[in-house]
């Protein structure tokens, strides 16, 4: 296929040259001057979106997400496909798919779980909202690029669906570590404590899977000074965004609320700026009830 990849940083430079590696046709573009093995390099987004079977943004925000696709859909063939890959408001993919159907084009929004190490092994999940035909068009790019796409429903699903998991991630992790926290004030050893709570109705993917106590567990950013791993900035965004949509929809949320209101702080106000979401457990570790 003949493929336009917009947007080539940390995850969408890796995912551009899975498709490349697989021996598509991959012409990129980036504000930011970047080179990849197999990706021919345009002058400007339309460049590279012109003549493309599918062409794929991956961004940083809905705002420049629907600025870019203002700029794309124009320059695209009818029956082509845009498919975004970035973590947007679920308003804005919906816009966006709108637009691209109005101009004759297939839409598709699939932000992605896996992060960096999963971008470059080519392991990501995909999660997708669009029509049948949609989906089915750019599926073998997801089975490039990924390992699992779920097709979730129509336009928008796909970012409701990743919003509402990291909200429960979010929130699962505060729990995680505030537990770790309070059992080390009650003299509980921590490998103790994940033994029972990993093998009891207590377990979670944050405790059994990405532990953030270091030591215990597998190996997880908790156990490199808790670098990322999954930023807590990229939590912050995402549990914003299943805020918005929470208010959106008169949706009742405390505990997204308050892991939100959490990771601002933790993000904005102390130093978790730049570490690993599962730094809370040291947050907490430091504190007393007030
Ligand atoms: P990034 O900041 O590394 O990459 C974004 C790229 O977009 C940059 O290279 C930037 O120069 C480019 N860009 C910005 N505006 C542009 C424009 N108008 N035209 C062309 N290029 C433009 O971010 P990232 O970590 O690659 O994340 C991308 C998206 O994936 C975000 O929406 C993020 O929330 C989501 N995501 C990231 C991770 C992760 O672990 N990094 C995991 C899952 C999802």
């Amino acid at each position: 296929m003949k493929i336009g990849f917009i947007g080539l940083g940390n995850m969408g430079a890796p995912m551009a040259a899975n498709l490349a590696k697989a021996g598509h046709e991959v012409t990129g573009f980036d504000m930011a001057d970047v080179a990849i093995e197999g990706v021919t390099m345009a002058s400007s987004g339309p460049e590279a979106a012109k003549g493309a079977d599918v062409v794929i943004t991956m961004l940083p925000n809905g705002q420049i997400l629907r600025a870019v696709a203002d700029e794309l859909i124009p320059a695209m063939d009818k029956g082509a496909a845009l498919v975004d890959c970035s973590t947007v408001d679920v308003e804005s993919a919906r816009a966006v798919a709108e637009k691209a159907k109005a101009a004759g084009l297939l839409a598709v929004d699939a932000p992605v779980s896996g992060g960096v190490g999963g971008a470059t092994a080519g392991t990501l999940t995909f999660m997708a909202g669009g029509s049948d035909e949609a989906f089915a068009k750019a599926a073998p790019l997801f089975d490039i690029m990924g390992q699992k796409a779920v097709h979730c429903g129509t336009a928008g699903a796909g970012q409701a669906a990743k919003i509402c998991n990291n909200m429960i991630l979010g929130v699962t992790m505060i729990a995680t570590c505030e537990a770790f926290a309070l059992a080390d004030k009650l003299g509980l050893d921590r490998q103790k404590m994940f033994d029972v709570v990993s093998t009891s109705s207590g377990y979670s993917w944050t405790m059994n899977a990405y532990c953030p106590a270091p030591g215990v567990g597998p190996q997880s950013p908790s156990d490199n000074d808790y670098k990322p791993g999954f930023a807590a900035d990229l939590m912050l965004k995402d549990l914003r965004l299943s805020q918005q949509a929470a208010e959106a929809a008169d949706a009742d949320t405390p505990m997204g609320q308050m892991a939100r209101d959490l990771y601002a702080l933790f993000v904005e106000g102390e130093d978790g700026a730049g570490m690993d979401f599962s730094a809370m457990l040291p947050r907490f570790e430091k504190r007393g009830r007030s």
